[in-house]
């Protein structure tokens, strides 16, 4: 069955005037150890969709399960741990903690896990030895490069080895040859863990090097014949 079962997603936002109604009836199954891309237009629903799946956001109608679990039914402290221990988030903007350490950022979601604090440095570098960091554990972040705090994110990201990744534009902010090599260690990650890929993009390279590639527009998937688990690699 899918990791990951989306069903009549429907989400809106604001109320009276401002009320807008940005994904409507969103059904899609991703299964375990594929990639797959998320394309659409700017506003068409992408983040939107890919926070929903994350359990970042609640939908406002339709249902996620996530292993035959319905999100929906979980408590939000219930939520915070599936999230923390199943899936990890990388983003456009890195969102790291710039005034603080490589091991300080990586460690982050340690912090709420399992993992005693004497083994979280060896966690940490075991995070960033495939991204090839593990020399920067004591660097602070903002002195790093672009694409190496994009580096540092990722590590983060599978820290807690997760089974899920979710990126939203992973390398949007990155010059070519810093977003190759994000791309191509996203790509490593899944091959190397059988992760999950989801990700969101503007770049049709990316997306096409992706196993599965669904096109949002308007909140509603364009392609049907693209949404089950047929159309999976
Ligand atoms: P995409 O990722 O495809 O650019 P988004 O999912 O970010 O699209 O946004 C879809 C639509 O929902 C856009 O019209 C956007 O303006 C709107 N939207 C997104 N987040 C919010 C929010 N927090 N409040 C109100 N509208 C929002
Ligand atoms: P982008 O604009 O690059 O798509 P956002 O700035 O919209 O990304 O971040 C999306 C949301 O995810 C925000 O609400 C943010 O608070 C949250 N977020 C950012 N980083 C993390 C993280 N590492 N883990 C969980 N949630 C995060």
């Amino acid at each position: 069955s899918p990791i990951l079962q989306a069903s009549d997603l429907q989400k809106v936002y604001g109320a009276g005037e401002s009320r807008f109604h940005a994904l409507r009836g969103v059904s899609l199954d991703i299964a375990e150890a594929e990639t797959l891309a998320i394309v659409g237009p700017s506003g068409s629903g992408k983040s939107t969709l890919m926070h929903v799946l994350a359990a970042l956001d609640r939908p406002d109608g339709g249902t996620v399960r996530f292993r035959d679990q319905d999100l929906g039914a979980l408590t939000q402290r219930e939520l915070d741990t599936l999230r923390n221990r199943e899936f990890g988030f990388v983003f456009q903007q890195f969102h790291l903690d710039e005034g603080a350490s490589v091991m300080e950022n990586v460690a982050m979601p340690l912090m709420v896990g399992r993992i005693p604090r004497r083994d979280r440095r060896e966690a940490v570098l075991q995070a960033l030895e495939p991204l090839g960091l593990e020399g920067r554990i004591d660097e602070r972040a903002g002195n790093l490069s672009g694409g190496q705090r994009q580096r540092v994110a990722i590590a983060r990201a599978i820290v807690n080895r997760p089974r899920v990744l979710f990126a939203d534009e992973p390398t949007g902010a990155l010059d070519q040859e810093n977003g190759e090599k994000v791309a191509r260690l996203l790509f490593d990650l899944h091959e190397q863990y059988g992760l999950t890929l989801v990700m969101v993009t503007h770049s049709g390279e990316l997306a096409e090097r992706c196993g599965r590639q669904v096109s949002i527009l308007d909140g509603r998937l364009s392609d049907p014949a693209s949404t089950t688990m047929e159309g999976a690699r």
